[in-house]
């Protein structure tokens, strides 16, 4: 069996959206390769003195439609095929929120676990000043992803003025409110995501008090799994990298996040029977939320899902494989880039706001966010239903359409 290619699959799903589509042959071939990837060495002095040099990554997918956007990565398993899958669907993810920027991602290949505070900073300083040239507000620019934070985003965002010789907070997103953070930044994708479930209640999609199984509680799993018990749906399962666990009366997601606390981990018998993290996408539950990984849902597990909806607020959760079974088997798919498209919405609009100077208040944030998720959910209902296409194929021709049009108009 060949290796997963996170990248390999995400072009997959460009392909068949490129099937239905009709566009020129120049946006065609544009919108299939990334404009740039940059590597680099970042050279560190660590706290005993020693010397290592990391590598680091900057990819810009595409800006045909304005600068590129993304996060960047800290883990120790961050690859090209990565970064550039992650490129890619920023690319499409701006496209379909209807945002003017393109697609970017960075990542250094590192264990910011292993690293003391001091060492993690002078990495992340390391990162803007190896990366400095082709980063900033008008043509590239960075945000929190996997193992960055508020904190790694204002040692940057400290590096790229300094360098500038200028404030320029719209250089980067997901700062610190002190610095020109947005409010409502910390749980957007979440909320995103939660905007989308409740309009999909609203349409008759899914019953109003639905069962819900979450895997990952991390940001995005913690903040979707308090969101939907707090309107009355009923958590009966949560996992994180360590296990899961399932308990049909009901977990409250509070209650969890304090035991995990406690315990190190969620899999423990006070919240519910303990479970895999298998077993719990295949748990006869309304709607499955894959919160951390990609790759979770393919062509070897597909047919056991039960649920009735899945949706991905994880980054390429399920394989193109898996993706026929499921529709197939008529589940209903929300796909990453609209699911998950909460988090790079209130970024553009913190870049927004830093750009005029002048901030908004947390009920603007979230009914700006609600406006543009439900505005795009109807678009993509709509075109799912008069191309016959599945939901991820309809969400990538609407975002193929705007790409195209921007790439043909200059
Ligand atoms: P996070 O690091 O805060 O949380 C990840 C969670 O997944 C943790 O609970 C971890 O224990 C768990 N996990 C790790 N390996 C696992 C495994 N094998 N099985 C089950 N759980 C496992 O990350 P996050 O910010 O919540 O991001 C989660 C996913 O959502 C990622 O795919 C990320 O790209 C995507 N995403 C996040 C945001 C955001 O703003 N946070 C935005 C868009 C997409």
């Amino acid at each position: 069996m060949t290796a997963f290619s996170f990248y390999g699959n995400s072009q997959k799903v460009l392909q068949q959206a490129l099937l239905e589509e009709q566009i020129s042959a120049r946006a065609k071939e544009v919108m299939q390769k990334p404009a740039r990837m940059l590597q680099f060495s970042i050279p560190l002095r660590m706290d005993d003195g020693s010397f290592r040099v990391f590598t680091g990554y900057r990819c810009q997918y595409n800006d045909a439609r304005g600068p590129t956007k993304g996060g960047i990565r800290y883990h120790p398993d961050v690859t090209v095929d990565e970064v550039q899958a992650l490129a890619f669907l920023m690319t499409f993810k701006c496209a379909i929120a209807g945002i003017p920027y393109g697609g970017g991602k960075g990542g250094v290949i590192v264990d910011p676990k292993s690293l003391s505070v001091t060492e993690l900073e002078k990495l992340s300083r390391g990162y803007v000043r190896e990366a400095y040239d082709i980063l900033g507000p008008d043509k590239d620019i960075p945000a929190p992803d996997v193992y960055t934070d508020s904190q790694v985003m204002a040692w940057m965002a400290d590096e790229y003025n300094t360098i500038a010789r200028g404030k320029r907070p719209g250089f980067i997103t997901g700062k610190p409110l002190a610095i020109g953070g947005s409010l409502g930044r910390s749980d957007s994708t979440a909320k995103g995501a939660f905007y989308i479930i409740m309009d999909a209640v609203q349409r008759g999609m899914i019953p109003k008090g639905a069962t819900v199984a979450v895997q990952g509680f991390g940001n995005a799993g913690e903040n979707i799994a308090t969101m939907l018990y707090d309107e009355g749906m009923k958590i009966v399962s949560l996992s994180d990298s360590k296990g899961g666990v399932y308990n049909p009366a009901g977990i409250d997601p509070k209650n969890a996040i304090a035991k995990k606390k406690e315990a190190g981990k969620l899999s423990i018998t006070t919240l519910g029977k303990i479970i895999t993290n298998q077993e719990l996408l295949e748990l006869p539950v309304d709607i499955l939320i894959p919160a951390a990984l990609e790759n979770q849902i393919n062509a070897s597990n597909a047919g056991k899902v039960q649920a009735k909806m899945i949706v991905e607020l994880a980054n390429g959760p399920i394989a193109i494989d898996g993706d026929a079974i499921l529709d197939k088997n008529r589940i209903i798919v929300i796909p990453d880039i609209l699911a998950n498209a909460g988090g790079v919405i209130v970024s553009y609009f913190e870049w927004v706001q830093n750009n005029m100077g002048y901030y908004w208040t947390l009920e603007e944030v979230y009914a700006k966010l609600k406006d543009i998720v439900e505005r795009e959910f109807a678009n993509l209902l709509s075109v799912s239903e008069e191309k016959k296409v599945s939901f991820r194929t309809a969400a990538y021709i609407i975002a193929v359409r705007r790409i195209a049009e921007a790439i043909d108009l200059t």
